[in-house]
């Protein structure tokens, strides 16, 4: 499967707060995904990630490697 920063995934499981997007900040190894509901961030392997994924959408197809493609609901590194 073919997943990549920024896309934004359709989990197969919701999460407790009721979403099922997940958007993907970081691949590798690992995913770094941030629920599009609560905001929360996590990591999980990839084969895991892999098989809880339903459908991937990517709505900006052809912007690859910027950084600011993802749709910021709270964006990255905006903690204080
Ligand atoms: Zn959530």
């Amino acid at each position: 499967m073919d997943i990549r920063k920024g896309d934004r995934l359709v989990m197969k499981k919701k999460h407790p707060c009721g979403a099922n997007e997940m958007i993907v900040l970081r691949t590798g190894m690992d995913f770094k995904l941030r629920c599009a509901g609560c905001a929360r961030e996590f990591m999980i392997p990839r084969s895991k990630a892999e098989r809880s994924v339903k459908a991937v959408s990517r709505p900006d197809e052809g912007s690859e490697g910027s950084e600011g493609t993802e749709d910021t609901e709270g964006t990255e590194g905006g903690r204080s």
